[in-house]
């Protein structure tokens, strides 16, 4: 790579993030906006710079010191100071900037420029010592730990000891004297470089660097971002929010970050610099009470979130430093929220005239949705409230209170539930947030790392709840020094409100905002794909229909042979020697299939319900030989007067044992093999259906045979359903639909042949999958699917969003050739991939008519099938 690899940020705008990344394009973009009086001046350095350097083994790619030394003499002549002058020291940041945010996952450093020589001249222009004093300490720290990595704990025990020396609790309350031994002692710990040059281009080099740690691999390996893209490195001038009480460092959202509503919300620290607002070292202000600290910084501040927000059409979240009571943004991009605030926002923007609906729209996170349909304590129950804390993060959790990550990522390996119990979070953490079912902190606010990494997981938070002390080393938490929760203890949370419990409460699902269904209304205006939903249970259909379902797409009788008396019945269907055995025991069978496709149907009235006849591998209903061995040998043992029972029983298990049973006698297979069983089933629905109209039910069934791989299956199914519902008087095309499900590699070729013969075609994409790529779906999940991601082979499982370059192409394939052979042919897709919101955008634009998805993913289907819509017409 040739090209420029350092631009002003004069230069920058927001389109060249991949480039610039989010930070400096960004910043780029608020100088243009807001005036440069408004940003502080700097560069960036690209992205691709960062390429190169991994590329050439962690060494900076030739001519890169020459571009930064040339900028970095425009923003001295700019600043009219000079880095490390030892009179009047020009002093920068350089600050890590990814194409994506990745909040608090790399470096920055800041005040770099300062030696033992700068300081001095530090002091003596701003006349205070101790602010010199203290930017130096941080300079120093900061730079031991990130460029020469020097564990933080080192640095944070000699405040702690210098703290206890002077019996003072507070940073604040060191004086210069106290920040200027810490400085020396700091400088023990390594050989601290006093040549800024040299600081700057390891600075550089250490943020580089920090693109491929621990932390930020861990995050975009859960956060499926490439490790190509790379970081961009942001050098900027520093300006001062620790000059004393006239100064102050903060974050601001344009509106309130958890619930949406209209007021900016965000914290701020008088006299800290940098991420003192965020760390827990002292109690932020909330941003409402800037207006005291200093009314006209209040409304500046104010007055530029509105700008901000109108520029980019969308909620934002920024940081600003007020040094000497003048107001600098540091940042600002689109802010992460919770589906609550995204969807309060997306109507707001509306109705205030910010947005229209279809701009809106696209400003929600589709894939958070269904965050919004989780579960909260029962407002109606009692529970004795242990402790109040921020409610950070929506949804109730509960479980056994774990105290740090690793325990909480073996617990949830073994299945079992656990809330991650801590004072507060680091990046180190983030692995036990994706294993707990929710996260509970007595320090920081809705701005903590706590808060921040829980919501953008979707994950159930309470934080700042003051009253508890947690003592993760002695494993307790305590309040007012009594011990209330030790660890494997129950507690529950309520992120939504904040509430903590050690009770069992139970939790109900919510109603849906107005502001929900307001956003779903504009969604289905747009959208072009029907949304159907996977149920299986009259409850899940009502659910799902409550959700918005148009109908249910895939209806899994195997399901229904699991309950009471089913299961013998089944068994003895598939045990039996002769027809008549086998009739009797589906005649037990049928009355109660019968009753379940009639509350389907009722559950339905007016939309269509795809039935699938019977699809899982015999062995799933069969004891496993082992057992049947063993009862064997006790009953021999006994002189029972079972064994010949049992030696029949296990001659049929025997004879019926497959090498590989997902690949053997399923779906049609079974059909064509065991026919009895099918007939079993198309009776049910043809007089479930009878009896379901009879009360006035408007039926629209659709019989779906499962797993064809050639025309003449289908066939054979097709003159089996035509023949039983002819005797029940029904008639194909008039009274239901017969179709098959598309998901073997050759149904997808031979679409056109299948489809011919087919009302309807359902693309199942979980059993295509498994097919075409030769992995299954529960033996990937463990160590296969982490390594690979690890590797790079892919950055998500494919079973959660379609291998479109694969899988994909075999679909878009099937669904062109069955509608070239049949026109007016319905084509859906049923399978995890139908609630996924980056697959259904793939759907959309391949003919597909409809997905079908669990009926909490109805609503992000149908918002996400809008999404897409809009993007295709672009
Ligand atoms: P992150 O990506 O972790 O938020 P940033 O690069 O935004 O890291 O830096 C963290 C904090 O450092 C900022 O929020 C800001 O308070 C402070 N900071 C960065 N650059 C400057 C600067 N030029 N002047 C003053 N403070 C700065
Ligand atoms: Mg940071
Ligand atoms: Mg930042």
């Amino acid at each position: 790579m040739s090209g420029q690899r350092v631009y002003d940020f004069a230069e920058g705008a927001r389109e060249m993030r991949e480039l610039l990344g989010g930070k400096g394009a960004n910043i780029a973009e608020m100088t243009r906006l807001l005036g440069p009086d408004r940003v502080p001046a700097g560069f960036t350095i690209t992205t691709e710079a960062c390429v190169a350097y991994m590329e050439g083994g962690g060494t900076f790619p030739a001519g890169l010191d020459e571009e930064i030394a040339a900028a970095l003499a425009r923003l001295e002549a700019q600043a009219g100071k000079r880095l490390g002058d030892p009179d009047d020291p020009l002093l920068v940041s350089v600050r890590s900037g990814a194409r994506e945010s990745m909040p608090g996952m790399m470096d920055t450093v800041l005040n770099l420029g300062l030696n033992d020589d700068s300081v001095e001249g530090l002091a003596s222009r701003t006349g205070n010592e101790r602010f010199a004093w203290d930017s130096y300490r941080r300079f120093v720290q900061m730079y031991g730990n990130v460029v020469v990595g020097i564990e933080g704990r080192r640095f944070e025990d000699l405040i702690q000891a210098e703290k206890r020396e002077l019996e003072v609790s507070l940073d604040v309350e060191l004086d210069a004297a106290a920040l200027r031994r810490l400085t020396e002692a700091f400088k023990s710990l390594y050989e601290f470089p006093a040549d800024p040059t040299a600081q700057l281009h390891a600075a550089v080099a250490a943020v580089f660097g920090s693109w491929m740690g621990d932390r930020a691999v861990t995050y975009r390996r859960l956060n499926h971002i490439p490790d190509s893209w790379g970081t961009a490195v942001n050098v900027q001038q520093m300006v001062f929010g620790n000059k004393g009480e006239t100064s102050s460092s903060g974050v601001a959202f344009s509106r309130d970050e958890v619930t949406g509503a209209p007021q900016p919300s965000g914290d701020f620290l008088p006299n800290a610099q940098g991420e003192d607002v965020v760390s827990g070292v002292r109690t932020p202000r909330d941003v409402s009470e800037l207006g005291e600290w200093n009314p006209e910084v209040s409304e500046q501040l104010m007055g530029i979130l509105r700008t901000l927000e109108r520029h980019y059409g969308d909620m934002q979240d920024t940081e600003f430093t007020v040094e000497e009571g003048r107001l600098y943004m540091l940042q600002t991009r689109n802010a992460k929220r919770p589906a609550q605030a995204a969807v309060r926002f997306a109507v707001d923007a509306v109705v205030e005239g910010l947005l229209e609906p279809e701009q809106a729209l696209l400003t929600i996170d589709a894939g958070t949705l269904e965050t919004l349909l989780h579960p909260t304590f029962d407002p109606h129950s009692q529970y004795e409230l242990l402790a109040e804390g921020v409610a950070a993060s929506p949804g109730a959790a509960q479980g056994e209170v774990v105290f740090d990550a690793a325990t909480a990522i073996a617990a949830a390996a073994e299945g079992r539930d656990v809330i991650l119990v801590r004072s507060f979070t680091e990046a180190d953490d983030v692995g036990g947030f994706h294993a707990a079912r929710g996260v509970l902190t007595s320090e920081g606010g809705k701005a903590s790392h706590a808060a921040l990494v829980a919501r953008g997981m979707g994950v159930p938070a309470v934080t700042g709840a003051g009253t508890l002390t947690v003592d993760e080393e002695a494993g307790e938490v305590r309040i007012a020094g009594e011990v209330v929760l030790r660890a494997g203890d129950h507690v529950a949370i309520d992120g939504s409100a904040g509430a903590i419990t050690a009770d069992e409460v139970p939790v109900v699902a919510p109603e849906m905002s107005t502001a929900f269904e307001t956003v779903l209304g504009w969604a289905d205006e747009v959208r072009r794909l029907g949304v159907r939903t996977n149920a299986d249970t009259p409850e899940d259909a009502r659910r799902a229909r409550r959700f918005g379902a148009e109908g249910i797409g895939l209806c899994r009788t195997e399901h229904m042979f699991f309950g009471e008396n089913r299961h013998e019945a089944i068994v003895a269907v598939i045990l039996a020697d002769s027809d008549d055995e086998r009739r009797e025991a589906l005649l037990r069978l049928l009355p109660l299939q019968q009753g379940d496709f009639e509350s389907l149907f009722e559950a339905m009235d007016g939309l269509p319900v795809t039935i699938r006849l019977l699809d899982p591998p015999l062995h799933e209903f069969l004891p496993p030989m082992r057992e049947v061995e063993d009862r064997l040998e006790v009953a021999r043992r006994d002189g029972s007067d079972e064994v010949a029972a049992i030696e029949h029983e296990l001659s049929r298990v025997r004879a019926l044992q497959e090498v590989n049973p997902m690949l053997a006698t399923r779906g049609v297979r079974l059909g064509i093999l065991f026919p009895a069983i099918y007939e079993m089933q198309i009776e049910a629905i043809c007089r479930a259906l009878a009896t379901a109209r009879a009360r006035g039910v408007d039926v629209h069934a659709e019989i779906m045979v499962p797993l064809v791989d050639y025309r003449r299956e289908l066939e054979v199914l097709e003159e089996q359903v035509e023949r039983v519902a002819a005797d029940n008087g029904l008639t194909r095309g008039v009274d239901y639909a017969v179709g098959t499900m598309i998901e073997l590699p050759r149904a997808c070729v031979r679409a056109d042949e299948i489809g011919l013969a087919a009302d309807f075609c359902s693309f199942g994409t979980n059993d295509l999958t498994q097919t075409t790529l030769g992995f299954s779906r529960d033996d990937i999940e463990g160590r296969i699917l982490s390594r690979y991601i690890e590797m790079g082979v892919f950055d998500r499982s494919p079973f959660e969003t379609l291998d479109t370059p694969g899988v994909g192409q075999l679909v878009r394939m099937g669904a062109w050739l069955a509608r070239s052979a049949k026109a007016e042919i319905k084509l859906g897709v049923c399978g995890e991939h139908g609630g996924d919101p980056d697959s259904i955008e793939f759907f959309n634009d391949s003919g597909i008519d409809y997905v079908s998805c669990s009926p909490y993913r109805v609503p992000v289907a149908r918002v996400a099938a809008a999404q897409a819509e809009l993007r295709a017409r672009a």
